[in-house]
Formats: structure tokens, sequence, C-alpha cells
């Protein structure tokens, strides 16, 4: 049987015990998940450096074959395709991300019509987690290491 490969793509900037959530909960759902670090260096200045990210990721994961981190400059739908993967993971914690959620799906899906989004409601105990005001409390010297799956 093919292998089933989901996506999970994000900015992660940081990555949060709700990202976590969400790859773990996907593994019932897959056999591989793929979380892709989205990075347009002209775009976007990151606060967390990239590289590092990568690391706190696979440190998080360590010793678990089936989830793969990495870092991507192109389209996600795109990506999907290179790597296999007919699903795109994503958490949605409001209407909010609902709203968001459902226009990038619909384009996602008109760019690579093989491709399933997946949306796992968060769990209750990480709903307000996000990690712009993880961002916001780091900058201002605040403890973050509550909602954070790995030490900075
Ligand atoms: P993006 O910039 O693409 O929105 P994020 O890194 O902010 O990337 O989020 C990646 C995915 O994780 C999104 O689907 C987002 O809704 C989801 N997510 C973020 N925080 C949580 C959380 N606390 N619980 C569940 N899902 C979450």
């Amino acid at each position: 049987m093919e292998k089933k490969i989901a996506i999970f793509p994000g900015s992660f900037d940081p990555f949060t015990k709700g990202h976590e959530d969400i790859v773990i909960r996907g593994l019932k759902l897959f056999d591989e998940v793929i979380i892709a670090i989205g990075y347009n260096s002209q775009k976007h200045k990151r606060y967390f450096e990239i590289n590092e990210m990568v690391d706190y990721i696979k440190n998080t994961f360590e010793g678990n074959d089936s989830i793969k981190v990495m870092v991507y400059n192109e389209l996600t739908a795109e990506l999907a395709k290179k790597y296999n993967a007919r699903f795109l993971l994503r958490g949605l914690r409001n209407t909010t991300d609902f709203e968001y959620e459902n226009s990038i799906a619909q384009v996602n899906n008109y760019l690579n019509d093989d491709l399933e989004s997946v949306f796992l409601i968060t769990s209750p105990q990480f709903a307000a987690i996000s990690s712009s005001i993880i961002r916001e409390v780091h900058k201002y010297d605040g403890d973050v290491s509550d909602f954070l799956p790995y030490k900075l």
C-alpha cells in the first residue's frame, strides 16, 4: 500500500506545543509527517533563526523516523508533489484560523488537485498558544518555556 504522507507547513516562528500536538495526532492518520518551514528571505523577517528552529524541532522528535523537518521556499502545492505527499495537515484554533485556512485550502487544491487538506481541531489546553504571542513575550524577556516542547 502507498505510504500516506502529509506535509505540515507553517512559519513555526517559533514551533510551539500546539504545533507538536498537531504533529503527534497527525501520525494517527498518516505514515509520515513532514514539518515544512516556509521561508522567503525577501518577504518576511523571522524572529527565531530558521536553522535554529529546524534543530529545535529535530531534537523534539528525535528517534521518530516518521517525522521529517525541512525548510522550503516554493509553493506548498509544489513541495507536496515533490515528496509524494497527498495531504496537507493544518491546525484550527478558532474562526479566524478557519477563514484563513479555508481560502488557502481552496488555492492549494486548485494548484494541485491531488492534494487534500486535513484539519485537526486544537486540543483545548493548547488553544491559546500562538507563535505571535510567544514572540511578543520573549521579546520583553518573559518566560515562554511552558509553551515550547524544547529548551531555547
Ligand atoms: P502560518 O504562518 O502558515 O499560519 P503557523 O506556524 O502560525 O503558520 O501555523 C501553522 C499551522 O499550525 C496553522 O494551521 C495554524 O493554524 C496551526 N496552529 C498554530 N498554533 C496552533 C495551536 N496552538 N493549536 C493548533 N494548531 C495551531
